[in-house]
């Protein structure tokens, strides 16, 4: 097997602290006691904390170990599809946590606070430029967050016309988040199979678009990787039924200032800056899904709204329509000021080079897999590819066989199974952050991989043999986790 990244050294077992202590270690000398000791009566402690006794050098073992336990962007390709696992660059962390904005306390005044108010006034304007949108709000702390808020502005829009409409229709290849969004609104969801080409049909959106329907809830470029080739077809037939057009934006990667999002029919928008722009996805760290909407739903944005009044920055919370809060104080402040050093970092055209590097990285990887990897739909792809395990079910390897197997060369498997359409997906997204020569590893390997499952399929079945842990048990593992240190 050819070695990919970070595979070759040692794998370390590592106890809990517990197993490691022996009593009378200890992290220090101290001198021997000159004074008589005394009993500690009502110590802040209680009398029952068990805590190991350990060296310095223990510790700081144990805690270098785990550190490095868990793959991260940092140590590898992480070519996960439809999450943009993309390295962040580590300067806008530092500025993040600059004291004056790390330790600045939400509730000071606004005469107080005008350089973060003024972050967050040009960071919506920012977003609206590289969107196309009329304007923003960066409450929302996550995608999910930002579709809910964007259903709620819905739902208020057609409140406030009088209009009783139940429905929103949502294509088969979405995020799982649209459908739970819309719900919790209100709304039905009307499912729409994606066409034998993998884009949205208009004629299917007309056959489901009525007056009891809110609108659609649209992903693009969609969840198979490809820009939707009727997008200004398809929101025109639900503009004309009166109905609104909610874009998943999710994937802005690939189309960052390079794609005019309100021309293309949009009327509400939300962005993952955690995926996007500069803070890391996954991992349960805090996000942001800001909401870019056209004027005609600004009345109903979340509230309080930063304005601009001569040179000064103030809250405004007096918006009759508006939904509300949706989040404590500004959302999720450090993930903001990381976008705006990132888009500040950038600028225009670096921002679109990076969408198109995205693009370029997605598509070489395509292209230099198709011979070997079924790929479920044959166009130019955006910012990820999806292939599938059609050509290698002769041999009795799946999806799942083959993502294992990557773990063996280094690498975080590709998103798998997802989307459904495509039966044994296996969805690889590369970011534009992977230079050629670790796209051509990861390819190499990958082709390695394949070439086993007619050479050796029963390894693949065993994979992966490397770490510490094998195959697991998945749903085990998902329904009865083991969260102590023996295996
Ligand atoms: C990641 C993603 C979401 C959800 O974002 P969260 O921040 O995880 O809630 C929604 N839609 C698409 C297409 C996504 O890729």
């Amino acid at each position: 097997m050819s070695n990919g990244p970070g595979i070759s050294g040692l794998i370390l077992d590592e106890p809990l602290l517990w197993e490691k202590g022996k009593p009378g270690r200890t992290g220090f000398s101290m001198p021997e006691s000159d004074v008589p000791s005394a009993p500690c009566e009502g110590s802040w402690y209680g009398d029952g904390v068990d805590l190991p006794d350990l060296s310095e050098v223990d510790v700081i073992r144990h805690y270098t170990r785990l550190s490095q336990y868990n793959f991260a962007i940092d140590t590898g390709m992480y070519p996960l599809g439809s999450c943009t696992m993309k390295y962040n660059p580590k300067l806008h962390e530092k500025l993040a946590s600059l004291a004056p904005i790390a330790a600045a306390h939400p509730l000071l005044e606004d005469e107080l606070s005008q350089g973060m108010l003024r972050l967050i006034y040009e960071l919506k304007q920012f977003l609206a430029a590289i969107t196309g949108m009329d304007q923003v709000s960066l409450q929302p702390a996550a995608g999910a967050q930002g579709e809910l808020t964007a259903m709620l502005m819905f739902a208020a829009y057609f409140r406030k016309k009088g209009e009783q409409r139940t429905k929103i229709i949502i294509p088969d290849t979405a995020h799982g988040t649209n459908p739970a969004s819309a719900a919790l609104c209100g709304f039905t969801a009307v499912s729409l199979p994606s066409g034998p080409r993998g884009y949205v049909e208009p004629v299917d959106v007309a056959a489901r678009m009525d007056d009891q329907t809110a609108g659609i809830m649209l992903t693009n470029p969609n969840t198979l990787g490809l820009f939707e080739e009727s997008v200004r077809e398809i929101t025109d037939i639900v503009h004309r039924h009166g109905g609104l057009v909610y874009g998943d934006g999710a994937n802005m990667n690939a189309v960052m200032g390079i794609v005019d999002i309100k021309r293309c029919g949009v009327d509400a928008l939300h962005l993952n800056l955690h995926k996007t722009f500069s803070t890391p996805h996954g991992g349960g760290g805090p996000g942001a899904g800001p909401v870019c909407v056209v004027d005609e739903l600004v009345p109903f944005l979340p509230t309080p709204v930063v304005e601009k009044d001569g040179d000064s920055y103030r809250l405004v919370d007096n918006l009759p329509d508006s939904i509300g809060r949706v989040h404590g104080f500004f959302g999720n402040f450090s993930v903001l000021v990381k976008a705006y050093c990132y888009i500040l970092s950038m600028g225009p055209e670096n921002l679109k080079k990076a969408s198109q590097l995205a693009v370029l990285n997605a598509g070489y990887v395509k292209e230099a897999l198709r011979d070997v990897l079924h790929l479920a739909f044959d166009r130019p792809c955006m910012h990820e590819c999806v292939f599938s395990d059609k050509l290698q079910r002769g041999d009795k390897v799946t999806t799942l066989d083959m993502a294992k197997a990557l773990i063996d060369h280094g690498f975080h498997p590709p998103t798998i199974y997802f989307p459904l359409v495509v039966p044994g997906a296996i969805m690889i997204e590369p970011t534009e952050t992977e230079s050629k020569d670790d796209l051509d590893t990861f390819i190499a390997s990958f082709k390695e991989v394949v070439a086993q499952s007619s050479t050796d399929p029963e390894a693949l079945h065993e994979a992966p043999r490397r770490p510490k842990l094998r195959r697991l048990d998945e749903t085990r593992a998902a329904r009865k986790p083991k969260l102590t240190g023996d295996m």
